[in-house]
């Protein structure tokens, strides 16, 4: 199998951890991950946490993302938080379209699009996310949804910058219900946006271009799921809660 792309596993700890619950957490998991270079481990904190989790794993092989930022360099903005700060606090990712914000904050791709450019300009690696919901996968439409998610959230990018960034294919409906696609059902739709990417873009940044997998990923199923010649990583929301589970799965990933 040709996956010379090194995994990459992201904890989504969405709006969960006060700060000292995040610090202690954080501290559990570079005590055991701290130095792990076979692939990348990235958590992604809340907001208010990002300062002292940055602080925590700092001399470790570990990396800091948040979860949202603004399209905006700075400004009158109230209650939103710049790219710029976001790399004060040495954070390096940020996830981007998270099916929660499609959902709640009504984000659209044009939106994605705009966070992804500045993140970019900011020297962040977006970690954008695609996925469809239930009814849209009973109707055969995943492909068509997931494109137009694609074709809008990184209109007027060019191949380099988008080697630079991070897809996440995240089904809706295996977001936190505890129902994973299969490793097919996954690689399926993994392989369709490579194959997009080769066209949208070149063989080369397909080829380059990281997709994780997010939806109720597990210990159990890690392994098989990242056995996928076209799974690089995943994506972890309710799992990377809790420091054993989410080490498991990085265990069981490498
Ligand atoms: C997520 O929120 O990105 C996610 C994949 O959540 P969960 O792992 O809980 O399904």
């Amino acid at each position: 199998m040709d996956k010379q792309r090194k995994l990459i596993i992201a904890g989504n700890w969405k709006m969960n951890k006060t700060v000292p619950d995040a610090v202690e957490l954080a501290s559990q998991l570079q005590t055991d991950l701290g130095k792990v270079t076979e692939l990348d481990v990235v958590v992604c904190p809340p907001f208010t946490a990002l300062s002292e989790v940055s602080r925590v794993l700092r001399a470790s092989t570990m990396r800091v993302g948040a979860q949202n930022m603004s399209e905006h360099p700075y400004g009158a903005f109230t209650g939103e938080i710049a790219a710029g700060m976001l790399k004060d606090l040495l954070v390096r990712y940020v996830i981007l379209g998270h099916s929660e914000r499609r959902q709640f904050q009504n984000e659209t791709d044009a939106l994605v699009n705009a966070k992804m450019k500045a993140a970019l300009a900011a020297g962040l690696k977006p970690i954008v996310c695609v996925g469809e919901t239930f009814s849209q996968r009973e109707a055969g439409q995943t492909e068509q949804i997931v494109g137009d998610q694609l074709t809008g959230s990184l209109a007027g990018l060019d191949a380099e910058p988008m080697q630079e960034s991070i897809l996440a294919y995240e089904p809706v409906w295996a977001i936190g219900t505890g129902r994973t696609a299969t490793p097919e059902q996954a690689q399926q739709v993994h392989a369709f946006i490579r194959g997009w990417l080769s066209r949208r873009f070149d063989d080369t940044t397909a080829r380059r271009v990281r997709i994780q997998y997010g939806g109720s990923v597990k210990p159990g199923n890690a392994r098989e799921l990242m056995g996928q010649p076209d799974i690089d990583g995943a994506l972890v929301g309710g799992a990377s809660l809790d420091a054993h589970t989410f080490i498991e799965i990085v265990r069981n990933s490498l």
